[in-house]
């Protein structure tokens, strides 16, 4: 995954694989398919072999342009739909949306720039001028169970930027973010095995915010609730909470002053956090916040499947010796846990018994 994690972080993710009893070859250049009418295992390059009752070719992706290039549309050398700023092909009526467009030689595998994309071409159609200018490649995802995320630039150049890691190679954690040379902006960074921190930071440096206490903080911060909730409040109303349902923070908090005062409602109306779930504890500070600015009592719990505070949680945990997730949620909580509670509750685990 070289366009989203550097070496140290490699390392760490390999760790976290091959502890759950996979095996990891890089560099490993597959040249056959071995079996006589069935497969039976693949060769590699420098002659080594292994043997495989069943193989996945997992080859990026390949636009369904077929269409477009019978009808004489311009389509890239590696596939793909060329298309302008406006999302126009090469027949300024047909637009191409989505992972078959070609956009300055990119194909974007996501689904937010391709909801981006849809934006811009019905604002054209409808005789707009609105531009697609790229978008953020940004990306969180569970690599079979192990957190992966990377957000803005994950390696900018060395000499024009300042670094914070944080490694631990007992809980299989790599954290790294990019600053501007004085400081003072996230330029972006490198999650592994701990993403909970991924949407404060993501939402920081895409909105350009200055980093206010000690820039150590961005990284470990985000594990006290106070201070991510304060991160949230400090967002401009337009920053995109919810990048998979394109939900911004203003709609949240609208949501909220319009009566929806719990996770549930809140995603029910907004469709925040209803795809990959990862900025739920965002979308909650936020409903948290609102009530407390409309002056509304607020019980501090941590989501809906405990009724403890974080502090709480901590000591019960603590005092009870439970040393997994889902012992925790069978003693001390109900329901099937969420995206709030999981990553609060590993943390907590993660602080008092390193695992
Ligand atoms: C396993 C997997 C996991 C992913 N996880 C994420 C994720 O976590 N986050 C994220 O942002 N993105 C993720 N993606 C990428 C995301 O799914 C795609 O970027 C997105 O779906 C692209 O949307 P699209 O509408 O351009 O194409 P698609 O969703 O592929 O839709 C194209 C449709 O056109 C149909 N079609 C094709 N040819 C024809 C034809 N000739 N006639 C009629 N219909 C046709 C296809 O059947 C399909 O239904 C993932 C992709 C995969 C495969």
């Amino acid at each position: 995954m070289p366009r989203q994690i550097d070496q140290n972080g490699s390392d760490i993710l390999r760790k976290q694989l091959e502890a759950i009893g996979l095996k990891v070859r890089t560099n490993a250049y597959t040249t056959s398919i071995l079996g006589d009418g069935v497969a039976t295992g693949i060769g590699f390059e420098d002659g080594a072999s292994i043997p495989a009752d069943m193989i996945v070719i997992s080859a990026g992706i390949r636009p369904r342009d077929e269409i477009a290039a019978s009808a004489g549309l311009e389509t890239g050398s590696r596939g793909g739909i060329v298309v302008n700023d406006k999302m126009q092909t090469s027949h300024a009526n047909i637009y191409a949306i989505g992972e078959c467009a070609l956009y300055q030689h990119t194909i974007y595998g996501l689904v937010a720039p391709g909801y981006e994309m849809a934006d811009i071409a019905i604002d054209n159609i409808l005789g707009g001028d609105r531009v697609f200018g790229g978008f953020d490649m940004s990306t969180k995802l569970k690599l079979i169970g192990v957190d992966v995320a990377s957000f803005g630039d994950p390696f900018p150049p060395a000499d024009s930027c300042r670094v914070i890691v944080f490694e631990d190679q007992v809980a299989g954690v790599y954290k790294r973010i990019n600053m501007t040379d004085d400081g003072q902006y996230l330029l972006g960074g490198i999650l592994i095995g701990d993403a909970s921190a991924y949407n404060m930071l993501l939402q920081k440096t895409k909105n350009k915010m200055k980093i206010t206490g000690k820039p150590e903080d961005e990284l470990l911060g985000a594990r006290s609730t106070g201070e991510a909730a304060a991160g949230v409040l400090g967002l401009p109303p337009d920053a995109m909470i919810c990048s998979c349902e394109s939900v911004t923070k203003a709609a949240i908090c609208q949501a909220v002053e319009e009566g929806h005062e719990t996770f549930n409602a809140v995603k029910k109306c907004t469709g925040a956090s209803t795809s990959c779930g990862g900025c739920a504890p965002m979308v909650k500070d936020l409903i948290t916040y609102t009530l407390k600015s409309q002056g509304k009592y607020v019980r501090n719990v941590l989501c809906e499947h405990f009724g403890y505070s974080r502090q709480e949680l901590f000591d019960l945990i603590k005092i009870r010796s439970l040393h997994s997730y889902d012992e925790v949620l069978d003693t001390i909580g109900h329901g099937d846990g969420c995206e709030v509670c999981k990553p609060a509750v590993s943390s907590i685990l993660a602080s008092l018994w390193g695992i």
